[in-house]
């Protein structure tokens, strides 16, 4: 095993550890990373006691977590009485419809009872316990919903209340900052149900590495998905650079930079090239967050989350699936 590999195996042992309380493989450094490996690994070393966190959360630890199958347990009747706000009613509704299996027979199944006990506490927004492809399949009908005019109305007084103490998001998104493409507009949800992340061009830095980690690790997150869209000017400047050696001022040329490798990547000179270094960013993106950073690799290796890649088309709002 090589060096680096050897590392990151470390890093991700103390993840566990550290969730677990445990102390590290390595007692100097608690990640076993180095700071140029942590550079290279593209992993920057928690600053937050992630042990702590959950422990003082509505979720359930991470030992326990695994012990019970991880990510989805289905819907507590009791805990979805206690939202009975129209526009969760709705989405209960359709989440049930996406197999969640809590239609209403007014008897609580055994593995609906299994997993009222999985609470100490109810989650904020119960409907938002997702399986990574219960969750896929939520975005995408609220997308369908927002492209075809029916999203559902939004009052912030339907979760004004359950959201005070804690969150649950069911999917974290990557998404550029364009005003033309809003995450919870698109996708038809309300506050509590996305994390989200965005900077023009919708590229990785380790901030956005650590706001990702933390919506799995810690809000047990299901689903990532990087959003790219149609027009994306980010992208547009980032092929001015490469192409015309472009300096833009201020820390404008970093998005530019980060960019750069999609459209070294795309060797389409034609007019549909900015719409390719668009997907080809997205698609680096995604292979990165499910290879490279320690915590997201091990989730991923895991199948506790799904990492996906979308475009947005702006003409039609529809979110097409690209990774
Ligand atoms: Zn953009």
């Amino acid at each position: 095993m090589c060096h680096r590999c050897d590392q990151i195996n470390k890093a991700k042992e103390n993840l566990i550890k550290s969730v677990r309380g445990e102390p590290d493989v390595t007692t100097s450094h608690s990640t076993g990373l180095s700071k140029n490996d942590s550079l290279v690994a593209g992993y920057v070393e928690p600053q937050v006691d992630l042990a702590t966190y959950i422990s003082t959360s509505y979720l359930e630890p991470f030992d326990k977590l695994r012990a019970n199958g991880g990510f989805g347990q289905p819907l507590s009747k009791q805990n979805s009485r206690q939202d009975p706000s129209k526009r969760s009613f709705l989405k209960l509704t359709a989440a049930s419809a996406i197999g969640l299996g809590f239609a209403g027979t007014g008897i609580a199944t055994a593995q609906e009872k299994k997993a009222a006990k999985t609470y100490s506490k109810a989650p904020p927004k119960p409907e938002n316990v997702l399986t990574p492809d219960q969750a896929l399949e939520r975005l995408m009908e609220g997308n369908e919903r927002y492209v075809a005019g029916k999203s559902i109305p939004l009052d912030f007084h339907d979760v004004q209340n359950s959201l005070v103490k804690g969150q649950n998001p069911y999917a974290t998104i990557l998404g550029c900052s364009d005003s033309r493409v809003s995450p919870e507009h698109c996708f038809d949800e309300a506050q509590g149900d996305l994390f989200v992340a965005r900077g023009a061009g919708n590229y990785l830095t380790n901030d956005n590495i650590a706001t990702l980690e933390y919506s799995v690790a810690v809000l047990n997150t299901p689903l990532i998905m990087v959003l790219g869209h149609e027009s994306c000017g980010a992208v547009k400047a980032a092929i001015d650079a490469v192409d015309h050696h472009k300096d833009f001022p201020g820390h404008i040329q970093l998005l530019a930079s980060a960019i750069a490798p999609a459209v070294r990547a795309v060797s389409d000179t034609s007019s549909s090239r900015l719409l390719n270094v668009t997907k080809k960013n997205v698609i680096m993106t995604v292979e990165r967050l499910r290879n490279k950073t320690p915590i997201l690799d091990y989730y991923h290796d895991q199948k506790k989350i799904r990492v996906v890649g979308g475009l947005y088309h702006l003409d039609t709002g529809k979110v097409e699936l690209i990774a």
